[in-house]
């Protein structure tokens, strides 16, 4: 079997409650999304299809013990789901980012999910699939919500609410578009919510830059 894949690389995680650990990231080419801020275009399309084999072998030259699927959105391609069994089987932490347009339903349960919920600044928000957000599992998933504007934390908040999304999962991340300017505004809305949520900057991106490539 063989996945499209845009990249395989080891960098540290950027993001989630795993920010700043030693990271395999597999990174998944195609999504059927358009979000307007979308900082990973070049997954769109191109890529080069990669038996298991060939990236069970990369991911053991790199000798790190936490991988993360990730795209484009991973979950769009149906041979993920074995990939990711095979990968729990030989005993790597596995971290699954979707976008939330798929169903999460026949993710390995071994492997943990960072759910993202798109707001309505993405153009994307209704083409969420609800039911994702009732199979999160709060010792061990993580929701994610990126924020351009107002609409949008005033969204997460509400989402935040009706899902019990605090209580449903492990993290909830408030992750500001990059570049926007107001990122100290929203620093004081997190920090005057009351909330027990997590401002999530992207690591990587104030590292090696916006554009790099497989960091
Ligand atoms: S789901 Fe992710 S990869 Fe797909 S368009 Fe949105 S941000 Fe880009």
């Amino acid at each position: 079997m063989d996945l499209r894949v845009t990249e395989i690389f080891l960098s540290i995680q950027g993001e989630s409650s795993h920010a700043g650990r030693p990271c395999s990231f597999v990174r998944l080419t195609g999504c059927p999304m358009r979000c307007v801020w979308c900082d990973s275009e070049y997954t769109f399309a191109g890529g080069e299809r990669i038996s298991f084999d060939d990236i069970f072998a990369k991911l053991e030259d790199f000798g790190c013990g936490l991988v993360e699927v990730t795209g484009g959105e991973p979950l769009a391609q149906k041979n993920v789901f074995p990939f990711i069994n095979a990968l729990c089987d030989q005993g790597y932490e596995v971290l699954i980012e979707t976008g939330g347009y798929v169903s999460t339903e026949r993710v390995d349960p071994r492997a943990k999910i960072i759910l993202d919920v798109k707001c309505p600044a993405s153009g994307e928000a209704e083409r969420n699939h609800w039911p994702n957000l009732e199979r999160l599992r709060p010792e061990m998933d993580e929701v994610k919500f990126v924020i351009v504007d107002m609409a949008d934390w005033e969204f997460a908040k509400e989402t935040i609410d009706k899902y019990d999304l605090i209580n449903r999962t492990k993290e909830v991340l408030i992750s500001p578009a990059h570049g926007i300017d107001n990122l100290s505004a929203l620093a004081e809305l997190v920090s005057q919510s009351g909330l027990k949520v997590r401002l999530n900057l992207q690591l990587h991106k104030y590292i090696w830059g916006a554009d790099a490539r497989g960091v």
